[in-house]
């Protein structure tokens, strides 16, 4: 195997800028391994995870039982491709499609696959269901949305860093400003307008709640009009925001519903749409796939991950832990912290600099005093932590947020 003798952070950093592709700028740590809400650095070094690999790891860092079903699995059968059965699928489709009350899942790997799909039967459905002509189907998205990388994602995005230079864009899309009703309205005022895909609360952008109330009354304005609300909860889903959707504190349940990240707990590449029968059905067989997409492992993985969710109680250890969490930060005095905002354990803080001192600066700081956090556009730094963190962990994760922002002056 290959190795290279002596590893330390400094040289796997050196490793990674020399030979890898220049598309990230990492905090320099270098993680070695991850155990529920701690990860150590090469050196040995232990930290809090308050990222979570952008919520991918809700169920904590190699969770036992979803390792388990993992490794169970790749000594078994690991892929066998959507061109045989095989014996883990179906199982997993009947429990997932259970598990959120729909008639069909569509399995794929990542977040940005998932919203691929979304998009493709959203535009099928439109065709074929509510007559829209040919080539005319729009679907309305949010300014500063975050769906993913590929080219159409960004098609749709409004960040100059997400889409400069990927021209020409997929077209098809109208772009509405988030948290916006009157605008959503006009937009749906369009016949040809087949779907609505937003993020019940945008992550990426830097964690920014909507009014209580804006998903379901989208959701009703779309179902007047005969257009897919289509939710992206590839980060908001699966208890991170303390429901098992961030929709159902509204009680909403998405015509198009789109899964990732911690539907695997972290552990492998998992994604999901699920709709009903007359939606789902419009794709036929050799319409749409991916080799990878419903593999045995997956099936398995997702299964363990999404029983941890539910035996470990993790949607209202977010709900509590969250509200516990935002009012100690609320506690701390700073000007360098212009607003707390979130829901759950998905939150985040707006800095405001000062003087040469910014975001990455308190993450970097926090870093040494043992918690890990990344900026987002720059002055927000979103803290969200697995969710098997506990009361007194919480505490002590404020104390060293605290005194890292206060180090500042
Ligand atoms: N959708 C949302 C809401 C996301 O936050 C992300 C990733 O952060 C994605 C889609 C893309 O997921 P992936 O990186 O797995 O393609």
């Amino acid at each position: 195997m290959f190795t290279i003798d002596n590893l330390t952070s400094k040289k796997a950093m050196e490793l990674e800028g020399k030979y890898g592709a220049h598309n990230y700028h990492p905090l320099p740590v270098v993680l070695s391994r991850g155990e529920g809400v701690h990860v150590w650095d090469l050196e040995g070094k232990q930290y809090y995870d308050f990222l979570s690999a952008y919520s991918a790891v809700n169920q904590g860092h190699c969770h036992p039982k979803i390792v388990g079903a993992l490794v169970d699995q790749a000594k078994t059968l690991t892929l066998t491709s959507r061109a045989f059965y095989n014996d883990a699928l179906g199982v997993y489709e009947k429990f997932i499609t259970e598990y959120f009350g729909y008639d069909k899942i569509l399995p794929m790997n990542t977040g940005a696959e998932g919203d691929e799909t979304a998009l493709k039967l959203c535009r099928k459905w439109a065709y074929q269901k509510k007559g829209v002509p040919e080539n005319e189907a729009k679907i309305i998205v949010c300014e500063n949305n975050f769906h993913g990388r590929t080219i159409t994602v960004v098609s749709m995005s409004t960040d100059p860093e997400a889409r400069k230079d990927y021209g020409p864009y997929t077209p098809g899309f109208v772009t509405i400003p988030y948290n916006d009703l009157d605008a959503l309205e006009k937009a749906l005022e369009d016949p040809n307008v087949a779907g609505f895909l937003v993020e019940p609360i945008q992550g990426e952008a830097g964690v920014y709640v909507p009014d209580e109330g804006y998903i379901k009354k989208a959701y009703d304005m779309c179902k007047a009009k005969n257009v897919l609300f289509i939710a992206d909860e590839v980060q908001t889903g699966i208890a991170r925001t303390g429901k098992r959707l961030a929709c159902d504190h509204e009680g909403v349940k998405p015509d198009v519903l789109i899964l990732g990240k911690a539907l695997s707990g972290g552990v492998y590449p998992i994604s999901a749409v699920l709709a009903d029968d007359d939606i789902m059905l419009v794709i036929k067989p050799g319409e749409h796939g991916s080799t990878f997409g419903g593999n045995p492992v997956a099936a398995k993985v997702a299964i363990a991950a999404l029983e941890v969710v539910k035996e470990e109680n993790l949607a209202e250890q977010a709900q509590e832990l969250g509200q516990i969490f935002r009012n100690e930060l609320k506690k701390i005095q700073s000007d360098m912290i212009e607003l707390v905002r979130g829901k759950g354990l998905l939150n985040a803080i707006v800095i405001r600099p000062k003087g040469d001192k910014k975001a990455w600066d308190v993450c970097v700081k926090m870093a040494e005093n043992g918690l890990l956090a990344k900026p987002t556009h720059n002055h927000i730094i979103r803290f969200a932590p697995p969710l098997v963190i506990s009361k007194e962990q919480i505490m002590e994760a404020v104390e060293i947020i605290k005194k890292s922002i206060l180090s500042f002056g």
